[in-house]
């Protein structure tokens, strides 16, 4: 049976990258040794970050005047870094757009000397749409504004990004980075934990503008943006292993022609799904068109036992990780740039056959 794996995260890493990682698991390049034991320090290993930046550059089109740090704690450590680094002392303004974003607020409001505010939510509306923001709600002295480009529980993402005046546009991407055309140059921070659609967990991508590297020293180095960057990001031993699957990665999304090719193959695999949903009389989702995600599709019925019996049956006929999170209920499809067409057909054929059975 084929399994088809939905995850929302770790998910599906693609076929050819694992295999070739499974060929040089014992010995990388004739070292005799495996990536995750070499040091950190060889020129293997050096060769390997290296490679693994100058891909992702030339795939995000990130300008000269950015770095692009590999650290480690995942996003939600990025939640506490980024007001520590570039907010204290300051406004740092940000967007409410579900349960992602609400973690990025709780963070800096944990921080006494930033000045958090919200100035736009769509909580009114339990997160189904994304919030209008116009440049006169923007402190033009603040640090920045925070938005979550794809909430990857609701399901919702930024199609167009909000004008912030000379104000830093700061993203948590970590679900759809690499899998939409969004510029660089376009934001002054960006950050994303890798197990989505770069590689294994364990890996946080961040990337910053030159001048928005901290001043001050941080009283904790691994959080000091300014160090890590001077350090290039070998301030402590990074996460090895993880970064040379990310290099695979970037390295099979080159060779597939890159993001804009991959964004047309996302938009066939998510269009598929959302026409099935809009014909369908048993389903739904609840998510204003525009601002569907291309990545994380929520959808349901009016019914739980009729959404359990869904994704019980499903799970029978190797569709994985169909289950919708705890807070939004029924079933989500996450479908990053590794998720096969095939299984997105193979979903909706099952869920044709489900509705008849029930009556459609
Ligand atoms: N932000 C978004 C949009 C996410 O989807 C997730 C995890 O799923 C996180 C942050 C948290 O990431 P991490 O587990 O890498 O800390």
């Amino acid at each position: 049976m084929t399994i088809y794996n939905f995850s929302a995260g770790p998910a599906v890493l693609p076929e050819p990258v694992l295999k070739k990682a499974q060929e040089e698991l014992l010995d990388y390049k004739g070292s005799g040794m495996s990536v995750m034991e070499l040091s950190h320090r060889s020129s293997l290993f050096e060769e390997i970050i290296a490679d693994a930046e100058k891909l992702l550059r030339k795939l995000m089109n990130v300008p000269e005047n950015y770095h692009v740090l590999f650290l480690q704690g995942g996003a939600s450590l990025q939640f506490s870094a980024l007001p520590l680094n570039l907010a204290q002392n300051k406004k740092a303004l940000y967007v409410n757009t579900g349960s992602w974003a609400k973690k990025a607020i709780a963070a800096a409001q944990a921080i006494d000397n930033v000045h958090t505010k919200v100035i736009a939510s769509s909580e009114d509306r339990n997160f189904t749409y994304i919030p209008q923001v116009s440049k006169e709600q923007i402190d033009q002295d603040a640090a920045y504004l925070h938005i979550t480009t794809n909430e990857t529980i609701g399901g919702i993402s930024y199609q167009t990004l909000p004008d912030t005046g000379n104000v830093p546009l700061v993203a948590d991407m970590s679900s759809n980075i690499l899998t939409n055309e969004y510029q660089v140059k376009d934001f002054g921070v960006i950050y994303a934990g890798a197990q989505k659609n770069i590689g294994p967990a364990g890996l946080t991508v961040v990337i910053i503008r030159e001048d928005l590297l901290n001043e001050q020293a941080l009283f904790a180095p691994m959080l000091d943006y300014r160090l890590q960057a001077q350090s290039h990001s070998m301030y402590n031993t990074p996460p090895t292993f993880s970064i040379y699957m990310a290099k695979l990665v970037f390295e099979w999304l080159q060779d597939l022609g890159g993001v804009s090719q991959i964004l047309k193959y996302n938009q066939q695999k998510a269009g598929l799904l959302y026409e099935t949903i809009d014909r369908s009389d048993l389903f739904q989702n609840p998510v204003n068109k525009e601002d569907r995600s291309l990545t994380n599709i929520p959808f349901l019925t009016d019914s739980d036992a009729l959404n359990q019996e869904f994704i019980q049956l499903a799970q029978q006929q190797g569709f994985e990780n169909l289950k919708g999170h705890r807070s939004v209920g029924g079933m989500r499809a996450s479908l990053y740039n590794a998720f096969p067409f095939e299984g997105v057909q193979a979903l909706v054929d099952f869920m044709q056959e489900f509705e008849k059975a029930h009556g459609g």
